[in-house]
């Protein structure tokens, strides 16, 4: 099963089925692991669905933006409430979206 490629894109954009098996992955893992939200470090209730703002999401540890290479990576996905997640890169500077976010400020 190969992904069909957009003109020129050698990455497959975030979206569609994919992002939903890839949160869905995300979501079993951080349930097994009781995994916090890797913005805020705060528990996440995998219980509740995605749509709301304490629901889990998939986090990009590297931004997508940056690492276009790292989208479909496991190993950079992590999960984190929804609010966190819109909030992450909106109130940054720019350039600033690849630290990593569990530094100490
Ligand atoms: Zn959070």
């Amino acid at each position: 099963m190969k992904a069909r490629l957009e003109t020129g894109a050698t990455v497959p954009a975030w979206g569609g089925r994919r992002a939903q098996d890839a949160l869905a992955v995300v979501k079993a893992a951080g349930r097994k692991a009781n995994t916090p939200c890797c913005i805020c470090d705060q528990d996440i209730d995998y219980s509740l669905p995605s749509t709301v703002p304490d629901g889990c999401t998939l986090q990009h540890l590297k931004s997508r933006s940056r690492f276009p290479h790292l989208t479909w990576v496991r190993s950079n996905w992590g999960p984190a409430h929804k609010r966190c997640n819109e909030s992450d890169g909106k109130g940054k500077a720019p350039g600033d979206d690849d630290r990593v976010v569990t530094d100490d400020f």
